[in-house]
């Protein structure tokens, strides 16, 4: 088994879980974050916002 150690865990890998990723990594270059999805990143609601 393999266990791995994060600071932070993120779930979701939409807009706003992939922000929160970015600003917890921002605020703290030494923070091991991790993102957990359900879905490949390429298939979360985020990629049909066209921005309208
Ligand atoms: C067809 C369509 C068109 C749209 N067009 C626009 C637009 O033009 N303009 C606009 O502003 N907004 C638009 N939206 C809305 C916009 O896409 C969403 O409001 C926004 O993307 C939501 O982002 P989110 O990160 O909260 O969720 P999502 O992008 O849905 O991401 C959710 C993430 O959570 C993960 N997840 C879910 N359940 C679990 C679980 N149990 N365990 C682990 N991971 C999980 C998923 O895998 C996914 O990675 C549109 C939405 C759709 C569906």
């Amino acid at each position: 088994m393999i266990v791995k150690q994060h600071d932070t865990i993120v779930l979701g890998a939409g807009l706003a879980g992939l922000r929160a990723a970015i600003e917890i990594a921002r605020k703290n270059s030494a923070a091991a974050v991790a993102i957990i999805s359900k879905v490949q990143l390429m298939r979360a609601h985020s990629v049909c916002a066209e921005g309208e």
